[in-house]
């Protein structure tokens, strides 16, 4: 049986590599590990964090090896290795350091952020997700602009304070008399890190030793989530590279729009103006144009069936209500998007439309509906066969 493994993350959680002897190896079964078939190490010692705590385990290499996967079963350690190593044999660990610093910066943010947030909103911290893109925090109550804007400052003057991190196990009389946050019921030593003035809770992963080693606090997103908000966060790097991906963002809209970056609003908001202002007058010259077609077809004029892709979907309804006004039968327009596709409108003051239009979904695989003076819908089919269709169903009507 292998005895419970060294932790010497807990005591010195900036450890990158370290000699271990191999207590075990064992093969994996695929269906043990369906990600990661490999060989699964327990070390006497080890510098790799298991998953725990909302922190993802570390990655690195043990001897050259990389380690896909660790996790913690009752004080042992068990690392999951892409090539086998053998028992009684000294090996080097090393840490994915970048990796490992980056999840710290981003862990012991959370911390900060969570106990500020008690602090001045009296939430909890009800989920933590640390994802390659952002870092989630879902608190169980509400948090406006003003109080996100207020967390992120505070947090901020957490770093440039450049507070020391301490860990401790209190017995369980002390515990009693401490207030900290946890997240579930715990049992065996518990280990509390303290951020002095900021939080204290109850926490099994590494964090860094001291705030400055954060960097920046960037919250990027507040939304609502399960009645209360969920939160996205960026530190260090992280943040640093959102900010000039963001920085980027702004320089090329800037020069599309040949704004200055600070005046980039404003010049979207005249552009949007713009852009109304020619919907508005392209729409009265459409309107003017199927005056003009409608214009074309004198009043009492039989079944009509125009084939006019001129005729926009959105302006089909108003050209139908024009041509009413001018048939005695029934007119049908059908205007086309891409071949054989074609959206359509039947119409009549005179006549119940609906059963053509059922008939012509059936013909033509078609769908829609409407009213007995106005049936819209669309189907596919070519023009010969749908003119076909038309003058077998209406009796005197001209093609157009
Ligand atoms: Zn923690």
């Amino acid at each position: 049986m292998n005895q419970p493994t060294v932790q010497l993350y807990n005591k010195d959680s900036h450890k990158k590599t370290f000699e271990a002897a191999v207590l075990s190896c064992v093969q994996q079964t695929e269906k043990a590990c369906k990600t990661n078939p490999g060989y699964v190490v327990t070390l006497d010692v080890t510098a790799f964090f298991p998953e725990g705590g909302g922190q993802p385990s570390d990655t690195g290499t043990i001897s050259g090896i990389p380690v896909y996967d660790v996790q913690e079963d009752d004080g042992i350690i068990y690392h999951t290795l892409a090539a086998p190593l053998t028992a009684g044999e000294t090996v080097t660990g090393q840490i994915d350091w970048e990796r490992r610093f980056d999840l710290m910066q981003h862990h012991t943010a959370e911390h900060i952020i969570s106990g500020l947030v008690h602090k001045y909103f009296g939430y909890d911290n009800v989920g933590f997700r640390m994802g390659s893109e952002a870092i989630t925090i879902d608190f169980n109550g509400n948090l406006d602009e003003t109080g996100i804007r207020l967390m992120e400052q505070k947090a901020n003057q957490a770093v440039y304070e450049n507070i020391p991190i301490e860990t401790s196990y209190p017995g369980p009389d002390e515990l009693k008399s401490l207030n900290y946050r946890s997240k579930k019921e715990l049992s065996g030593d518990i280990r509390i890190v303290t951020v002095p003035g900021y939080d204290i809770c109850a926490c099994c992963a590494p964090h860094v030793a001291l705030t400055g080693e954060i960097g920046a606090v960037k919250i990027t997103s507040c939304q609502k989530y399960k009645g209360g908000v969920r939160i996205s966060m960026l530190c260090g790097t992280r943040a640093l590279q959102d900010y000039n991906k963001k920085e980027k963002s702004v320089a090329d809209i800037s020069v599309l729009l040949s704004a200055k970056p600070d005046e980039v609003q404003e010049a979207v908001k005249s552009l949007k103006n713009e852009n109304q202002s020619l919907k508005d007058r392209l729409s009265e010259l459409q309107t003017q144009i199927l005056n003009y077609k409608a214009a074309a077809f004198p009043k009492g004029t039989a079944s009509i069936c125009i084939f006019d892709n001129e005729v926009t979907v959105n302006t089909l309804r108003n050209y139908a209500n024009l041509l009413m006004e001018r048939c005695d039968g029934i007119c049908a327009v059908f205007t086309s998007l891409e071949e054989k596709e074609y959206k359509y409108i039947l119409a009549s003051k005179h006549m119940d439309v609906r059963p053509i239009g059922k008939s012509l979904n059936e013909a033509f695989h078609g769908k829609g509906g409407g009213s007995k003076e106005m049936v819209q819908g669309s189907l596919t089919g070519n023009r010969e066969s749908i003119e076909e269709f038309m003058i077998n169903s209406c009796s005197a009507i001209s093609i157009y």
